[in-house]
């Protein structure tokens, strides 16, 4: 049982289901936030932090949109990339996008949000103007931010116990960080997650993650 409603579906190209769900207790909410899981097929821990917090029902005064997985296609094949050998977190249309070669392993499509799962990640960023973005992925243990995250990057930090980076050290041109943080000014954190750790301990050192998104 899962307590959030189901605020937008769309169907992947191979025919999965990707899900908005929201979670808000009071027509007069503060702020909007939005937590991402499995943007790469392969690092699905993302979805199991989402699911097992949304199996308890908590008051929030902000309202919290999840989209558990963005990439549904990948998971299924466990790849990073997408069902066409696309690298979402390189097909974000930004100012610094730029076309590789498809062998690479940063391929970001033939043109900036190509794919049907940027295009809704974009609208949804429209729609609902998001005051705060936390993106997990796995697996490098460390908090990343872009635009003016900086003390959430501590925040988070302290509760997880994971070391704060600025960038993850190369450049990441068509990037959803870039996107949001860079070209848009919204905070937005990228969580990454040790690799194949323990479910209940990566529950346990997590959590208050979203005790905190829950009144930011
Ligand atoms: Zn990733």
């Amino acid at each position: 049982m899962i307590y959030a409603d189901i605020e937008l579906k769309i169907n992947s190209q191979k025919g999965n289901e990707i899900l908005l769900l929201k979670r808000q207790s009071k027509n007069d909410y503060k702020k909007t936030i939005l937590t991402i899981g499995v943007f790469h097929g392969d690092e699905p821990d993302g979805e199991y932090l989402i699911s097992r917090y949304l199996q308890d029902r908590t008051e929030t005064s902000n309202r919290l949109l999840f989209i558990p997985c963005l990439n549904p296609d990948g998971k299924e094949i466990q790849t990073r990339k997408n069902i066409n050998g696309v690298d979402l977190n390189r097909n974000f249309p930004t100012k610094n996008w730029i076309k590789v070669s498809q062998s690479d392993d940063y391929y970001g499509g033939e043109k900036p949000a190509s794919e049907i799962e940027t295009q809704f990640l974009v609208y949804v960023i429209e729609k609902y103007k998001p005051d705060l973005i936390l993106s997990i992925h796995e697996p490098y243990k460390v908090v990343n931010y872009d635009g003016p995250a900086e003390n959430i990057a501590e925040d988070i930090s302290k509760i997880t116990g994971y070391k704060i980076e600025k960038n993850i050290g190369y450049p990441t041109p068509g990037s959803f960080g870039t996107y949001c943080g860079v070209e848009r000014n919204i905070p937005t954190i990228t969580l990454e997650l040790p690799e194949k750790e323990d479910k209940e301990l990566l529950w346990h050192t997590n959590k208050d993650i979203f005790t905190y998104i829950q009144d930011y």
